[in-house]
């Protein structure tokens, strides 16, 4: 067992977070529930800010808000500083309801609808991050048509494959994101720009891929992003004002994780931007940063109440919880594993080896084979590591609601996402005349 943020263990033996006690934040609001860590969310905004302006003239650091996005997270980044990254319509929608500045939001997605290129637009978001040639097209016609300038950054894809599961890998040439430099799809790109009159090119952006620990791969697309931009200049003359590394950082998700410090990532790619761009003789582009997991996925715990437990002789022991695939899908689609305590006998230790599993109509595996006390239905487990793609990825998949969300900190619980109800979930459901 390991413990995150504010997490510790109080008095009654319970688990705590933000100096509220688990098991009764499962009792008023219910479970499963995500909790949700503002002094560690916070942190970690003022660690990437401060880790990264230390090291370099000129940084933006953007929260990719599809790791979570409620109103709530866009108030939180936004008084932290931050800027924001969205991906869709929705996306922007949330962020512009919430107040937060356009001005420090940029728009990515490989298939961008003409309403939320026109969005994006009217609304004045920064960049919009252009993932193929015929959308500089496409941007290029909305743009003339609304008689704006879209200011643009190309993703190029710099032909990495990090460590990391398969499918969120994103920077190697065979990705369905980006222009390949290798591939020599990425120049033709940058030059076409320059007879589009509705655009401006400003800069150049990358994303490797996620869940990286390995911080030589981010030094590796340095140097290949550098050595674009140098070509670039030299075929065209340009020097692009900005590069954009997109996020990918690591978290810890079980005991033997072991991720790099944000201070280590930005030493690492504050030298190795510092260094490749003196070898080629460019001046030190602006700097943008795009974390997401890194900044909300520690912040985040899900609590669940144990329900049936059934033990197959000699196979295993199954625990089932009240949530499932619905509310964390991530076990299934990369097989993720996480780090699981009995929040209301926190203190006990942990004997016994269960494979927790969720209620729906499918093998949910959630957490196999995790350590833990011998368990009793009605204890209350709480997953570590929640807050990034989470919610976010949550389905009603066999009706169920979403549950709510709660913000933690210093002994207060404020609800932030409420949960769902029956009523919410035949809210878009319609019966033609015919069918009555
Ligand atoms: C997903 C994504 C991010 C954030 O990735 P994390 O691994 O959560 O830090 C940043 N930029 C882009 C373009 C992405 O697709």
């Amino acid at each position: 067992m390991f413990l995150l943020g504010t997490q510790r263990v109080n008095e009654e033996a319970h688990l705590e977070i933000g100096g509220c006690d688990c098991v009764e934040l499962a009792q008023t609001h219910g479970t499963p529930l995500y909790v949700v860590d503002e002094a560690e969310l916070r942190k970690r905004c003022r660690e990437y800010r401060s880790s990264f302006e230390q090291r370099y003239p000129d940084v933006h650091v953007a929260f990719a808000g599809k790791a979570l996005l409620t109103m709530a997270l866009c108030r939180l980044v936004e008084q932290e500083g931050l800027g924001l990254d969205v991906a869709s319509g929705g996306e922007l929608h949330t962020a512009l309801q919430a107040g937060f500045p356009p001005a420090r939001t940029h728009l990515h997605g490989n298939y961008k609808a003409d309403d939320e290129i026109r969005l994006a637009l009217t609304s004045g978001v920064s960049r919009i991050i252009v993932d193929s040639d015929p959308e500089l097209d496409q941007i290029n016609r909305l743009a003339a048509e609304m008689g704006k300038v879209a200011d643009i950054a190309i993703r190029v894809s710099p032909g990495i494959k990090p460590k990391t599961h398969t499918n969120i890998q994103t920077g190697q040439v065979d990705s369905k994101f980006g222009l390949g430099i290798e591939t020599g799809q990425a120049m033709p790109a940058i030059k076409r720009t320059s007879t589009l009159a509705s655009l401006n090119l400003v800069g150049v952006h990358c994303h490797i891929g996620s869940q990286l620990f390995g911080l030589d791969s981010y030094a590796r697309a340095i140097e290949m992003m550098v050595s674009f931009l140098k070509a670039v200049r030299d075929e065209t003359g340009l020097e692009l004002a900005e590069l954009n590394l997109g996020g990918g950082l690591g978290i810890k998700y079980v005991e033997a994780d072991e991720p790099p410090l944000v201070a280590e990532f930005a030493q690492v790619v504050t030298d190795a931007l510092k260094e490749e761009c003196a070898k080629v003789g460019l001046g030190l582009p602006r700097l943008v940063l795009e974390p997401g997991r890194s900044i909300v996925g520690e912040a985040g715990t899900t609590l669940y109440t144990a329900g049936v437990i059934k033990e197959v002789p000699q196979v295993r022991t199954y625990v089932s919880v009240d949530g499932g695939l619905s509310d964390n899908p991530r076990p299934a689609l990369y097989e993720a594993e996480y780090g699981v305590i009995c929040a209301n006998r926190a203190g006990e230790p942990a004997t016994e080896v269960v494979t927790v599993v969720g209620k729906h109509c499918e093998t949910d595996t959630l957490f196999r084979n995790v350590l833990l006390p011998p368990l009793q239905p009605g204890d209350i487990l709480a997953v570590q590591s929640t807050g990034a793609y989470n919610y976010a990825m949550a389905s009603n998949y066999n009706r169920f609601p979403r549950p709510a969300m709660v913000l933690v900190n210093e002994g207060c619980a404020e609800v932030i996402v409420r949960r769902e109800t029956y009523e919410d979930l035949l809210r878009c459901d319609l019966i033609p005349a015919r069918l009555r």
